[in-house]
């Protein structure tokens, strides 16, 4: 608590770089956002100076800027001390791969540069502001156009030989499903092309919310993100699991997921036998759609607190 309130008092750039948008905003402190805009991504180039020159004219009106965190669309390298740091990896949209997200930055701003993917920022916020504040481990999974999943422990996002990747899993396939082949462009029928916003209006020719609560695809598209959420209480054993993006915004949902979750442990973990458990395990972001913009603060003020420039 002590960190925060020294910290209230700094100025950070937050950005959530998205595939059609980049929301920046120039913040004092978790929701006490000072200025705001948003980019639409067109090339890396032109998205990349419009997000520049929005930090260094609101730099301009409200002071130095002491430290960025962005929250990123992937695949991107996170790894700190990698050659490739901050840059888009390969990826099939057009012009983004290799592209340098926070060079530019860098190269305008003399202060430290956070990035981590958008599902880890996320995760980070909904674990420190949100519906993780009282667990020490947690997992955000995002449901939309794709599926991305990110797990913090003890404060620190999980990153490996690259980020989680959780939507392109297998799981098994639901018997009433059976003819459906999937979208995935890599796998065809992972998670993500079975159970991601796309897949839905091509399987059923519309998104959840104009197919009616009872309509079978609740059920469906429930066993498999329960399949997901049974994957990662096993793997990962975080204390929580947030689930957000578009699709999630369907309430019907969440309690086809939660049976489907609890059918999958089939009592292996004991907590998972009471619901009252699982309606506290999986739930919803407690942070809204603020999410991902508080992840981006939460990685500016840890760069800054790693560098010990905090008082
Ligand atoms: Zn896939």
């Amino acid at each position: 608590m002590e960190v925060e309130k020294t910290m209230a008092t700094k100025l950070y750039g937050a950005i959530e770089a998205g595939g059609t948008k980049f929301v920046c905003v120039l913040a004092r402190d978790i929701d006490d956002v000072v200025a705001e805009t948003r980019i639409t991504t067109t090339t890396p180039a032109a998205t990349l100076t419009a997000v520049v020159d929005f930090f260094a004219t609101a730099q301009a009106v409200h002071g130095r800027i002491d430290a960025f965190g962005m929250g990123a669309f992937g695949p991107v390298d996170v790894r700190a001390g990698s050659p490739t740091w901050g840059r888009i990896l390969d990826t099939p949209k057009p012009g983004w791969s290799g592209a340098d997200l926070v060079g530019p930055l860098m190269a305008q701003f003399t202060c430290p540069v956070a990035i981590d993917t958008d599902v880890n920022a996320a995760a980070l916020a909904e674990a420190r502001y949100g519906a993780g504040r009282d667990c020490s481990s947690l997992t955000y999974v995002t449901v939309g156009t794709g599926i991305g999943g990110g797990a913090v422990l003890e404060g620190r996002s999980l990153q490996g030989m690259l980020h989680p990747e959780m939507g392109h899993i297998r799981v098994r396939r639901d018997p009433r499903d059976a003819e459906f082949a999937g979208i995935c462009p890599f796998h065809g029928d992972c998670l993500e092309g079975l159970a991601s916003g796309p897949a839905i209006v091509v399987r059923w020719g519309a998104p959840l919310d104009q197919l009616g609560n009872d309509h079978v695809a609740y059920s469906i598209i429930g066993n498999y993100l329960g399949q997901l959420a049974a994957t990662i209480a096993l793997m990962l054993s975080s204390e929580r699991i947030v689930l957000g993006g578009g699709v999630m915004s369907n309430v019907a949902l969440l309690p086809h997921i939660r049976r489907s979750t609890q059918d999958m442990l089939n009592a292996y973990l004991p907590a998972a036998r009471s619901d009252d458990w699982l309606n506290r395990y999986i739930v919803l972001p407690g942070l809204a759609d603020r999410s991902g913009r508080n992840g981006a603060i939460s990685l500016a003020m840890s760069a800054l607190q790693r560098l010990g420039t905090s008082d």
